[in-house]
């Protein structure tokens, strides 16, 4: 290779400094007015502040650069490949943000009376019926504002359901392989958990449950696909047993994407399930919301769901909250409104087929990477996967190479790295979820990045535990970054 050029060896500006320690004094963006300015009297003296300690005044320009710099350091769906296992981090297409902007949306009061939102709850309520048409179940709540708080939700509504039935019960229980929001949701609402391991194949067999199964347990919490990306085939029989001893069966259908068309919870005995919207529904997720984790139920349960419902009386639609048996709210309003819309125009947008198609791309696109990786790491269950597949470190650990090295090191290929240590009972799992809204391309070229680490860390080991290497900083302590960030940024540091 030639001497590279200035033109492609990399230019180091100036470092990006906080915002804090730009800018000039009497710089400004926007001009106030004055102290001395008639309208300055206009404003309540309560709402003026005199100065504020350290405040940087920057020209707009600046501030605007400043942003999209900072913007740029992250990571998004629409940068790159994000196979980040269980989150379904699909594209999110603009016609949701554009609908979403619509006036009659975006500047509704959520205090307007029902006369004045007759759009809006019309929407809400054929979501409703949508998200019953693809769940199999008889209801839906929309409230709920992400899947863990749909998981307490659903909760709440089984325990008010057996406490009437003057059955109360004081234990669920959650398979090994459970999302910890699981076991997290059920203690929070006041439940013991009991745990059940999954069999060798990486679902829970029939007999554990039926073990595990008593008059003090008041539900099962089951995801299906399972976190290890395989379909629990044994659910009818499952839910069967936790029926015969008067328990309900929860899904947590956080990851719905894998079923859309193809199967529904509803046939499968479950009593109650959550979706996440911001996953399966394409609302956009990863910096922490908002969110959305409707709640689905069977009839039984219908009486207990959140309030405000939302009613249609003839070609109206009305909210009621007049319902005596009800949890009562679990939210303010009807929930992230904006993430409903989102999530309404996808189905709208996409029809039955479409959904069904995406479905099935999504399982295509993790059984492709699955089969092209399998002879360069381990796979951890041996059998087609749904939406997601699971590989363990174990061939690269001879090499001392671990799964948090390749996670790094996929970083220095501009990939995002896969859920990493995770599901707990695969040691050194590597949870990858291309989604459906990805090129052969693109699953191509992640791919053979994944082989090239494999190489690497059994030819330059060391390249790899040293990862990455092209990031504005390397391995972090992440305990200490988490605790005591710091948030300057020197180039001396970082080399
Ligand atoms: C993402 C996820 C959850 C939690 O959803 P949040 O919206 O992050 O609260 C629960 N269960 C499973 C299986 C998930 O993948």
């Amino acid at each position: 290779m030639s001497e590279p050029s200035p033109g492609n060896r990399k230019v180091r500006t100036a470092a990006p400094r906080l915002i804090f320690e730009s800018g000039s004094p009497g710089r400004s963006g926007f001009c106030w007015p004055s102290a001395e300015d008639p309208a300055r009297d206009a404003i309540p003296k309560a709402l003026l502040r005199d100065e504020i300690a350290g405040f940087p005044e920057q020209g707009e320009l600046e501030v605007l650069r400043h942003f999209t710099r900072l913007s740029q350091r992250n990571f998004a769906i629409e940068s790159q490949f994000y196979p980040l296992g269980s989150c379904t981090m699909k594209y999110n297409p603009k016609i949701n943000e554009l609908v979403a902007r619509f006036p009659g949306f975006a500047e509704i009061h959520p205090l307007a009376p029902a006369d004045l939102l007759q759009g809006a709850l019309e929407l809400l309520y054929e979501l409703e019926r949508l998200l019953v048409e693809v769940s199999g179940m008889e209801h839906v709540s929309l409230q709920p504002s992400a899947g863990a708080q749909g998981e307490l939700t659903g909760l709440m509504l089984i325990r008010a359901y057996l406490t009437e039935q003057g059955d109360p019960r004081k234990k669920i229980i959650v398979p090994d392989t459970a999302h910890g929001t699981n076991p997290a949701s059920s203690t929070l609402c006041g439940y013991d958990v009991i745990q059940i391991a999954s069999n060798a194949q990486g679902v829970i067999d029939v007999a554990a449950v039926e073990k595990a199964m008593d008059s003090d347990v008041a539900a099962l919490m089951v995801t299906n696909p399972n976190t290890l990306g395989l379909f629990e085939k044994n659910i009818e029989m499952i839910s069967e047993a936790v029926h015969a001893k008067g328990g309900l069966v929860y899904l947590d259908g956080a990851n719905l994407n894998a079923l859309m068309g193809v199967a529904k919870p509803g046939h499968m005995g479950v009593d109650v399930l959550h979706m996440n919207l911001h996953k399966t529904f394409s609302t956009p997720h990863g910096g922490g919301g908002p969110g959305a984790g409707p709640v689905a139920v069977k009839e039984r349960l219908r009486d207990y769901l959140p309030v405000p419902r939302i009613v249609k009386q003839g070609q109206r639609f009305e909210l009621i909250e007049d319902c005596p048996k009800s949890v009562g709210r679990v939210r303010s309003f009807f929930g992230n409104f904006g993430i409903l819309v989102r999530a309404y125009t996808y189905m709208i947008s996409l029809g039955g087929d479409g959904l069904e198609e995406a479905s099935r791309m999504a399982l295509l696109n993790a059984n492709y990477i699955r089969r092209k990786l399998e002879k360069s790491y381990q796979i951890a269950y041996d059998e087609p996967c749904m939406h997601e597949c699971i590989f363990t470190d174990r061939i690269q650990h001879k090499f001392g190479v671990s799964t948090l090295d390749i996670a790094k090191r996929l970083l220095d290929y501009g990939f995002h790295p896969p859920t990493i240590y995770f599901p707990l009972v695969v040691s050194g799992a590597l949870m990858i979820e291309p989604t459906e809204t990805e090129t052969p391309e693109t699953l191509d070229s992640f791919i053979d990045a994944m082989l090239a680490i494999a190489r690497e860390a059994k030819e330059e080991p060391d390249l790899v535990k040293t990862a990455p290497h092209s990031t504005p900083v390397s391995r972090l302590d992440e305990a200490r970054a988490a605790r005591k960030p710091i948030l300057r940024w020197e180039p001396s540091a970082s080399g």
